[in-house]
C-alpha cells in the first residue's frame, strides 16, 4: 500500500474510532495513549531505585546502589525493572488487559515497559513470558504475559519465544506449606523441556510478566532458565506490587 492510501485509511479508522484514553475515554491525539490526566496520576517506577530489585529507595543516596534487601536475600534474576507501581491505573489498565483482551493496551503498557526497561531490553537475546497453565490460559482465553512479549518484540525487534518456559498442569497447592517448601512447590512447576534446551543454552533472556508481587515467580522462572544453561535472566513487568516503608 503506498504511503498515501495507507494516511487516508488511517484518517478514515481515526474517523471511526477516534483515539481516546482507554482509561477515562477522553479524546487524545494519538492511539495506545493515556490522556495527560490519567498519565500524571500513573506512579511510575524511576529511579533512584534498587539496580537488582528495581524497587524505589525513599532518598536519592546518589549513583547505583543495592538495597539492604538486595543485598540479604539476592534474587536468582539478574535485574527486575517495572513501568508502574500496582495501583490506581496502572491496575486498571492490568485488568483490562486480563479480562477484556483488548490489544490497544497492550500496546500502551508495552510502550511502557520499553521506557522501564531500556538497558535489559538491548541486553536481551530473547523474550520469554512467563507461562499459564493450560487450565488457566483456556479460562482466561490467553497469557496476558504473552500478549506483552509480543508487542515488546514487534517494538524492540528482540525475538520472543512463547514455548521455552512450560507450566506444568498439576501442582500441588500452596496452602498450609512453609516459605522453603512453597518454593520448592513453585520451583517443580516450572520447565524447559529437553528438546527446547538449545534455545536457551548460552542465551540472556528476559523474562517478562504484567504483575510482579513478591517476586517468588520471577525467582523460580529464572532459576529453572539458569538451570536449562541461560547465562543470565532478566525480569521486565508492567506494575510492580510496592510495599509502604
Ligand atoms: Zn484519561
Amino acid at each position: 500500500m503506498s504511503d498515501n492510501l495507507s494516511r487516508q485509511r488511517q484518517l478514515l479508522l481515526d474517523l471511526l474510532y477516534p483515539p481516546a484514553c482507554p482509561l477515562c475515554m477522553t479524546a487524545v491525539a494519538d492511539h495506545h495513549a493515556l490522556c495527560a490526566r490519567c498519565w500524571s496520576e500513573l506512579a511510575l517506577l524511576e529511579r533512584p531505585f534498587c539496580e537488582r530489585l528495581g524497587l524505589p529507595f525513599a532518598v536519592d543516596l546518589g549513583g547505583p546502589i543495592l538495597s539492604a534487601e538486595a543485598m540479604a536475600n539476592p534474587p536468582v534474576f539478574q535485574r527486575a525493572r517495572a513501568a508502574a507501581r500496582y495501583e490506581g491505573g496502572a491496575r486498571t489498565l492490568t485488568h483490562r488487559l486480563k479480562y477484556g483482551d483488548r490489544l490497544e493496551i497492550a500496546r500502551l503498557m508495552a510502550r511502557m515497559m520499553m521506557r522501564a526497561g531500556p538497558d535489559i531490553l538491548s541486553d536481551a537475546d530473547m523474550i520469554v513470558p512467563v507461562p499459564l497453565h493450560y487450565g488457566r490460559l483456556w479460562m482466561r482465553r490467553f497469557n496476558q504475559a504473552g500478549t506483552l512479549s509480543a508487542e515488546l518484540s514487534r517494538l524492540t525487534g528482540v525475538p520472543w519465544q512463547p514455548q521455552v518456559l512450560e507450566r506444568r498442569r498439576y501442582t500441588r497447592s500452596q496452602v498450609g506449606l512453609s516459605r522453603s517448601k512453597r518454593a520448592s512447590n513453585l520451583q517443580a512447576a516450572f520447565h524447559v523441556s529437553q528438546q527446547r534446551r538449545p534455545f536457551v543454552e548460552g542465551r540472556r533472556i528476559l523474562l517478562v510478566d504484567d504483575v510482579m508481587t513478591t517476586g517468588a515467580t520471577a525467582n523460580a522462572c529464572a532459576r529453572t532458565l539458569l538451570v536449562a544453561g541461560a547465562v543470565n535472566v532478566d525480569v521486565l513487568v508492567f506494575a510492580r506490587v510496592v510495599m509502604a516503608d
